[in-house]
């Protein structure tokens, strides 16, 4: 049986009346521009019972329901707060001005970026070589725009595990072979995570003590060899530029050195202390040496400021990169010329086939605003988080956990009670601040005078934070201690 045509007609999900859409559209952008504008004045609020019930999905559209009302007024507002200058809790991007018109566009255009021959996959190189240069890898390097450094790590260390084990680990599998991988105790648990989704199993994640935040290369060495003699087979080396605990990093050029004498494959996480690349010194020397690892993965989301979300992965040797990720049906067989040209494609080179146009955001900020601005802005942060640490240090009680070495600061408000009743001061402080939109500060466990401490911890990647800001949340810090 044949559909009516008159039932085939309207299937379009183009608006029908495009005058009025067009209207609601510049409306639409006229809100978000007063929210950027306004983000000095617009902290974190807790989304209402009402809302939350407001957002729940209707079987049908409803023609009076208004789409960009319901955005403007029960979604725009009730964001992570990551937009206001005294957001400093775990380590959120702050977004810019220019990610909404990037946005805007890729939405537009609605480019898959897994292949083939078409504007957004030079963008995306544009924005993997500039990256490249900055992090000083050379220009045989490869890279993929990702979700984030949690998807950047599981693709360098499936790389990392064909060096070990060869091409066949494709199709035969791991086998009884045993891998081993080496950290410094402090590392992100995206590692964590990635050597599980890889089947080596986390017990194979070796956590090395550290010496002042820095993988203890002597210690690294004895547990390496131990596992050669117990026949497992030494592979990869995580190093950590600016690490989610104190913002501290390895020494990375230490950490080649032994890379390159043991066969191991180095990877560096540098999430965000990657862009202290961009900084100017002493921040700048703390990530000296990263563009001498096989693999390195960032996140412009952080401290780039870019919107959420995207970051990248760079390894050292493209053939190394494709080889653990190149494989393509025929459906997919690349042409000389016309859509299907274009060859490399980016699905060689990563987990995902169709992929979104990340990369206009991060080309946009970069064009924007070049490496020089974006520096300043790093830099600033750096500067702020040594202000806090000042304060900090001045106030009477008050402790920092770790000296501030990069754009962390974590302290307790009040060293000279038990530890139980400061790690309850210190939750009750971030939660008040954070409920009353003064400002918001994480936490984390820490050491203070020998004791597990629960501690407020700031990690600024804020280019609206200004020393002001810093005053004032620490002003509201003490205000709140009591
Ligand atoms: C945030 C972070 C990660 C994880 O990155 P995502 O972008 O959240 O996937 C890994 N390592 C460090 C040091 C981080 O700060």
């Amino acid at each position: 049986m044949s559909p009516k045509a008159t039932e085939m007609s309207n299937t379009s999900l183009d608006p029908e009346d495009w005058g009025e859409f067009r209207a609601k559209a510049h409306d639409l952008l006229e809100a978000c521009l007063d929210r950027l504008e306004q983000a000095r004045n617009l902290p974190w609020q807790p989304v209402p019972q009402d809302i939350r019930h407001s957002y729940v999905l209707p079987d049908k559209g409803a023609a009076s329901d208004d789409l960009t009302t319901a955005l403007r007024e029960t979604v725009m507002p009730y964001n992570t707060g990551n937009t206001h200058p005294r957001f400093f809790g775990w380590v959120h991007g702050t977004g810019m001005a220019e990610g909404l018109l990037a946005e805007m566009v890729a939405a537009t255009m609605n480019s898959n970026c897994g292949g083939r021959d078409h504007g957004m996959v030079y963008v995306e190189r544009a924005v993997i070589d500039w990256t490249r240069r900055q992090m000083g890898f050379p220009d045989t390097a490869s890279g993929v725009l990702v979700t984030g450094t949690s998807q950047a790590t599981v693709i360098a260390l499936s790389a990392a595990r064909l060096r070990a084990l060869g091409p066949e680990v494709r199709t035969t599998g791991q086998g009884a072979q045993r891998l081993t991988a080496y950290a410094g105790a402090g590392i992100h648990n995206a590692a964590r995570k990635a050597i599980e989704l890889l089947g080596i199993g986390s017990d194979n994640l070796r956590r090395i003590p550290q010496i002042d935040g820095q993988v203890d290369i002597a210690a690294l060495k004895r547990r390496a060899a131990q596992d050669r003699a117990d026949g497992a087979i030494p592979f990869a080396l995580f190093g950590t530029a600016g690490s989610v605990d104190f913002g501290q990093f390895d020494d990375l050029n230490a950490l080649a050195d032994v890379a390159a004498e043991e066969n191991l494959w180095l990877h560096v996480d540098g999430a965000f202390g990657a862009w202290t690349r961009l900084a100017d010194a002493p921040w700048r020397a703390l990530s000296e040496g990263i563009g001498r690892a096989d693999s390195m993965a960032c996140d412009f989301h952080k401290w780039m400021y870019v919107p959420y979300e995207c970051g990248l992965v760079l390894i050292r040797n493209e053939n190394e990169h494709r080889a653990a990720f190149a494989a393509r049906p025929s459906y997919l067989e690349a042409m000389d010329t016309g859509l299907a040209g274009g060859d490399p494609w980016f699905c060689d080179y990563g987990i995902d086939l169709s992929r979104g146009p990340r990369a206009l955001k991060v080309w946009s900020a970069i064009k924007a605003h070049g490496a020089e601005k974006l520096g300043k802005a790093i830099t600033a942060n750096c500067h702020a988080a040594a202000q806090m640490g000042a304060l900090v240090s001045e106030t009477q009680n008050m402790q920092l956990a770790a000296p501030v070495v990069s754009n962390l600061c974590v302290f307790t408000a009040d060293a000279s009670l038990d530890p139980e009743t400061q790690s309850n001061l210190n939750m009750r402080i971030a939660q008040d601040l954070q409920n009353s939109g003064q400002a918001v500060f994480s936490t984390t466990w820490a050491q203070i005078n020998g004791h597990k401490v629960t501690c407020l911890r700031a990690a600024i990647t804020n280019h609206r934070t200004r020393p002001e800001d810093v005053q004032a949340a620490m002003d509201a810090v003490i205000t709140e201690r009591g």
